[in-house]
């Protein structure tokens, strides 16, 4: 018997779905992801980007405050027993993700720790390829296919820089910029689009100096942003720059960086606190090359607006995976409710 729905992807997206597939009585099936020192070194392990992140101050529910015992009784015992210890600070990232994992399996969802690694979306019901990431894997059926598998941010892939992650080296201002160890410090954001103007604005409220650095001597934002930057009095942008090394030691994790130019200056050393990536993101879509549309940055096209559909009848995609845009922990799972009840009334009308 073929599956009703099943999720591929393991994030605020993957795991809204699935609570409201489950209780839809869609009996649904979620593929976390496989943990796998590829996806780790990816930045593709199960429960997505917000298990890379610290604390969450702007999910809606968690105001500051001490969860541990909130914790304690609602994550099944196998798996609390691995969480990091709870900061009394609000909900983290790794947190709420196993609170809405939870959430989710106590309606029933049913969960395989594994990647989907092909699909088969020309026949019906679907093919699903599984295998912890090797062809040739299980094949499953299904009715209805929710991809949320999100989107991973872009990192420069300096040895340094994987070094210092999450101490002092961020790829999300909004998720972790408000954190003390930033507070009226110099911070280095790297970039020259949208994306790295609005981090480094919103940097620019909690620490000393932003630095902006770019590899040109002309920002790729648009005119009303890049003015936004130039304007502000904390934002300091450091044309024509390439990152040489990120610095830092084990106490106190980021304490500089080193910066190469690209036109001909000598190298400059700054001491920061912070070093904040804005690269772009890249959406979790290789498996999807040719069985789906895309827009033009690979990220899976939304074909009715305001709905989840896509470009193959029966396969809907929330979270990241098709938004560029907002990327937002509360909008993904936002649009995790729409794709559950999109498939829903999608199987209803069929049966
Ligand atoms: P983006 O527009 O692609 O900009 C990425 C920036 O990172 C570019 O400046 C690029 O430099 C730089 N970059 C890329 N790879 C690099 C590398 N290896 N080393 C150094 N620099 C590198 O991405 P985004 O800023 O995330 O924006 C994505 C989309 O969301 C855009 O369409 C944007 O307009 C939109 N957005 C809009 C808003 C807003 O309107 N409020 C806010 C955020 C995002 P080059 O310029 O040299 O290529």
């Amino acid at each position: 018997m073929p599956e009703k729905v099943i999720i591929i992807g393991s994030g605020p997206a993957a795991w809204t779905a699935a609570i409201y597939a489950a209780r839809a009585e869609l009996k649904p099936l979620v593929f976390e992801g496989a943990v796998t020192e590829e996806n780790r070194l990816a930045g593709t392990l199960p429960l997505g980007q917000l298990s890379l992140t610290t604390e969450v101050e702007n999910y809606p529910g968690f105001p500051a405050g001490d969860l541990g015992a909130y914790l304690d009784h609602s994550i099944a015992e196998d798996k609390r027993r691995f969480m990091a210890p709870h900061t009394k600070r609000g909900v983290s990232g790794p947190e709420l993700m196993e609170l809405i994992r939870q959430q989710a399996v106590n309606f029933g969802t049913r969960v395989i720790t594994d990647d989907v690694v092909e699909v088969d979306f020309d026949t019906h019901p679907f093919k699903l390829t599984a295998s912890q990431g090797k062809p040739g894997g299980k094949i499953h059926e299904a009715l209805a296919v929710i991809v949320s598998t999100g989107a991973r941010a872009n990192y420069l892939g300096l040895p340094s820089e994987e070094e210092f992650k999450n101490r002092g080296v961020s790829a999300c201002a909004i998720c972790d910029g408000a954190l003390p160890r930033f507070r009226d410090q110099p911070l280095v954001v790297v970039g020259g689009g949208d994306s790295a103007v609005e981090e480094a604005a919103y940097l620019s409220k909690f620490a000393g100096t932003v630095y902006m650095v770019h590899r040109r001597d002309q920002l790729r934002a648009s005119k009303i942003m890049a003015r936004r930057a130039i304007d502000n009095p904390k934002i300091e942008i450091l044309w024509n720059r390439t990152v040489g090394e990120v610095l830092g030691n084990d106490t106190q994790g980021v304490t500089g960086v080193r910066l190469k130019s690209t036109a001909g200056e000598d190298d400059l050393q700054l001491e920061i606190s912070g070093f904040f990536l804005a690269i772009g993101h890249t959406p979790n879509t290789d498996f999807l090359e040719g069985k789906i549309e895309f827009t033009q940055k690979k990220y899976i096209k939304w074909t009715t607006p305001g709905r989840t559909h896509t470009s193959v009848e029966g396969v809907f995609a929330a979270g990241d995976v098709a938004d560029d845009y907002y990327r937002q922990a509360v909008t993904a799972a936002g649009t995790g409710c729409m794709a559950a009840l999109d498939a829903e009334r999608w199987l209803a009308a069929r049966e």
